[in-house]
Formats: structure tokens, sequence, C-alpha cells
């Protein structure tokens, strides 16, 4: 009856592999029609400045509606298309989405402010990264100042060489380029500071738990070191009000959470834009 037993958890967690694994051939069959089929759109989340509490733009999160699965979360999509060779096709689409959202308002006359899109590292590495991504909003006539970068640092897929170079170019032309999640996966802090990024994002998790004294102590030291570096410092998920006086306390410069705004469609973002 031992062997019976043992046979039987055995089987629980293949048939869970199993469930995981054709999970994941779903999400990849229908991302290659979604990305044909216009499923995906974009949300905006605001970013605030602590001081004023004045909206100083917003970031643009991929939303993907299935006909088939329904709504997928990006935390579950982007890595699946990392993996098989999606992500550039998914970048560039929230992307042209964004440009197009900047260009018919500055068509209109009406107030812009820029708009932080993310990259994978997977994307960003890539070699025809920075001449799309420069072609597309030239394209649509925006000017650098009016669209940022986040791109996600990843041990597996740092490119110290590679990543100054791009940053650098992207620099050159006029724009800004934060480094997202920061505080999980970094590797060095020497290289942050030879790294021409203009603002750091601390990561969520930091934030979540700023009440410990031990992470307020280290939230404390990456806005002190943001500001020694000349950098942009965003908090991310701020959640309640303790967080954000803590954060303005601090001296951090700006925050995004729950607690501002969850993120929105575009429709509702142009009502905060007057
Ligand atoms: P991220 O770039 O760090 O974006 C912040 C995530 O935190 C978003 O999750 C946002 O909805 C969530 N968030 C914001 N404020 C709060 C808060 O106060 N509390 C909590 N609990 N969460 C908050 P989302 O939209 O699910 O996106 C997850 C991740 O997926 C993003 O993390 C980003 O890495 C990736 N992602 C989203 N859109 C794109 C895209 O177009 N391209 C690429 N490459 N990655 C994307
Ligand atoms: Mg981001
Ligand atoms: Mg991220
Ligand atoms: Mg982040």
């Amino acid at each position: 009856t031992n062997a019976k037993n043992h046979n039987v958890v055995v089987s629980y967690f293949e048939a869970e592999t199993d469930e995981k694994i054709q999970r994941e051939l779903d999400i990849l069959n229908q991302l290659r029609y979604g990305l044909k089929n216009e499923e995906f759109t974009v949300y905006l989340q605001p970013k605030i400045n602590l001081a004023t509490s004045e909206l100083e733009g917003f970031e643009a999160l991929a939303r993907w509606n299935s006909p088939v699965l329904g709504q997928v979360s990006p935390v579950e999509f982007i890595r699946i298309a990392e993996q098989n060779g999606k992500i550039n096709e998914v970048d560039n689409i929230i992307l042209k989405k964004v440009l197009q959202f900047q260009n018919e308002r500055l068509q209109k006359g009406q107030k812009i402010v820029p708009i932080a899109v993310n990259i994978s590292p997977v994307h960003f590495y890539s070699d025809t990264f920075v001449n799309d991504f420069i072609s597309l909003v030239n394209k649509y006539n925006i000017s650098p100042d009016l669209i940022q970068v986040e791109v996600t640092e990843s041990v597996e897929l740092f490119d110290y060489k590679k990543a100054k170079e791009i940053l650098l170019e992207l620099k050159k032309l006029g724009y800004e380029s934060a480094i997202d999640d920061f505080g999980v996966g970094f590797s060095s802090l020497s290289y942050l500071q030879q790294l021409p990024f203009s603002e750091i994002k601390i990561d969520r998790s930091f934030i979540n738990d700023i009440n410990d004294a031990d992470m307020h102590a280290v939230v404390k030291t990456i806005v002190q070191l943001a500001s020694n570096l000349r950098m942009h410092v965003v908090a991310e998920g701020i959640e309640t009000s303790e967080q954000y006086a803590i954060l303005q306390k601090m001296g951090c410069s700006t925050g995004q959470g729950f607690y501002f705004h969850k993120p929105m469609p575009l429709e509702e973002a142009e009502k905060l834009l007057y």
C-alpha cells in the first residue's frame, strides 16, 4: 500500500506539470493570433510627483484579452513571449499604440506628458532594438522627451558593454531610460554608476516592506544613491498613505501605485490631462 500511495503522489505532480505545460502551449498558440488580431490594449498608470502630487507622466502596461483564454496577465505572457521569439512584437505593439495616442493628442493640440514603455531585456539586447525603436518614434512624429524606456535588469542577460552602448545612443538622441524593478536582480552597484540611466524605479517588494526598519534603511540608501548619481527615483507599488509619507520624507521624487491610481484605459487616463 505504501507503493500505491507513492504512485498517487507522483501522478498528482505529473498531472500538475502537464497542466502547466498545456497552459503555456495554449498561451503561445493564442499569442500568435492575438498579436495579429488586435487583442492587445494599453493601460496607463500615472507617475505622481510626491512633493506636489502632480501628474508627471504615465507608464504603459500591456493588457491582453483573449477570446479563448480570457484576460491573461503580462506576468504570465511576457515570459512566454520572451522564450518564444515573440517579445519584440509585443513590445512594439504597445509602443505603437502609445505613439498613436501621443500623436493624436499632439494633432488636437492637447496636453501631453511623457509615457514610459517597458522593453524586455531580451528585446533591448537584440540587434534591431535601437533602430526599430527610433524609426517607430520618428514615424509618429513624437519628440524623444515624450517617450521613455523602462528596462528590467536581468542577471542572466546582463551585458554591461552593450547596455552602455544602447543607453548612450538613446541618451544622445534625447531619450530617458529607467532601470525597472531595481533591487531585485541587479548584480553590481558599480555598474549602475557607469550606466547612463536617467531613472531608478525601486521595486514594489521594497515599498511593500518599508515599515520594516531594515527595509526602510535600504530604500533610503537607494534614494540617496540616486540623488548622488543625479538620477531620478521612482517608488513603485505605493498602496498606503503611510508608505507615501515615508517616501516623501526620504526625498523620493516620484511614486506610482494603487494608492494614487491603478493602471487604466487610455480614455480614462485622458481625463487626468487637462
Ligand atoms: P512593471 O514594469 O514593474 O510594472 C508594474 C506592475 O506593478 C504592473 O503590473 C502594475 O499594474 C503593478 N502595480 C502598480 N502599482 C501597484 C500597486 O500599488 N500594488 C500592486 N500590487 N501592483 C501594482 P502588470 O501590469 O501586471 O505588469 C507586470 C509586469 O509585466 C511589468 O512590471 C512589466 O515588467 C511587464 N510588462 C507589462 N507590459 C509590458 C510590455 O508592454 N512589455 C514588456 N516587455 N513587459 C511588460
Ligand atoms: Mg515598468
Ligand atoms: Mg518590470
Ligand atoms: Mg517595475
